[in-house]
């Protein structure tokens, strides 16, 4: 697959295209082949994942290791979008969830999500009436629980692979019974390895697995149907394994439908 002129701007904008109403000023635009995809099924409820620190070559590298992303996107869709500058996890989780430059959100650390002059896709959801959740670590949640319906924050206490499987519990439980329309949910495991415990190759391939395992239980815990899109915030940044990206800024996003064997 080739790199596409889209970027992360784009996505914000494209979920709420799907979602039926526009982001006034945004820096992306929508990406119509989602849109259509999208407009083309049923779909009662979106899930945004952002999967902290896989870029797309990265991925490539990874694609005969997993199982349900790779399958996600057989049926649905797949590009390598652009990741933009600073390329860091905080203002690039804004720019995916604002659609605007880290210059207009102006979200550089977790506390200036108080005081952003842009909403996030999942406020402005909730402000046209659909219900919007997160599901993030705790400094985060705290950051929206006053914006969305619901922000759920989860604690790192057991370790990353066992946060990253609560998380992918938790917007489970988050859909079905708070009947929310919109979530997004963060998973960490990659990041966190290359940054604290990876030594090998087999490492990074044991986290990107773990992560994989659990979306592959969020798919088929769906009970309505839903479009899934999966991406990243920012390629490898950790000085030891950045040669495993190649240079690459590009992240994946991988959209694909589920929910829809019940
Ligand atoms: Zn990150």
């Amino acid at each position: 697959m080739a790199h596409t002129k889209y970027t992360q701007l784009d996505i914000a904008p494209t979920i709420s295209a799907a979602l039926g109403f526009h982001i006034p000023d945004r820096d992306g635009t929508e990406i119509g082949e989602i849109v259509d995809y999208n407009n083309a099924r049923a779909v009662d409820q979106i899930v945004l994942v952002v999967i902290d620190g896989i870029g797309a070559t990265l991925y490539r590298k990874l694609q005969s290791e997993l199982n349900h992303l790779p399958g996600l996107s057989a049926d649905g869709v797949f590009f390598e979008i652009e990741s933009l500058p600073p390329r860091i996890t905080t203002p690039n989780i804004a720019t995916i969830l604002s659609g605007y430059t880290p210059e207009h959100h102006q979200v550089y650390e977790v506390a200036d999500t108080f005081s952003t002059p842009v909403k996030m896709i999942l406020e402005l959801a909730s402000d046209w009436g659909i219900k919007s959740g997160i599901v993030i670590e705790v400094m985060g949640a705290k950051a929206m629980a006053d914006r969305v319906n619901l922000a759920i924050g989860v604690e790192n206490t057991n370790g990353i692979i066992d946060y990253d499987h609560r998380t992918a519990s938790l917007a489970l439980k988050a859909f079905s019974r708070e009947e929310l329309t919109l979530q997004m949910i963060h998973l960490r495991a990659i990041d966190n390895c290359v940054h604290h415990f990876a030594r090998s190759w087999e490492d990074i391939v044991f986290a990107a697995r773990c992560v994989d395992e659990n979306l592959g239980q969020l798919f088929s815990g769906l009970l309505k149907p839903t479009l899934v899109m999966v991406t990243s915030d920012h390629p490898i940044h950790v000085d030891r394994w950045t040669y495993l990206e190649e240079g690459d800024i590009h992240v994946p996003l991988i959209v694909g439908y589920a929910g829809t064997a019940v």
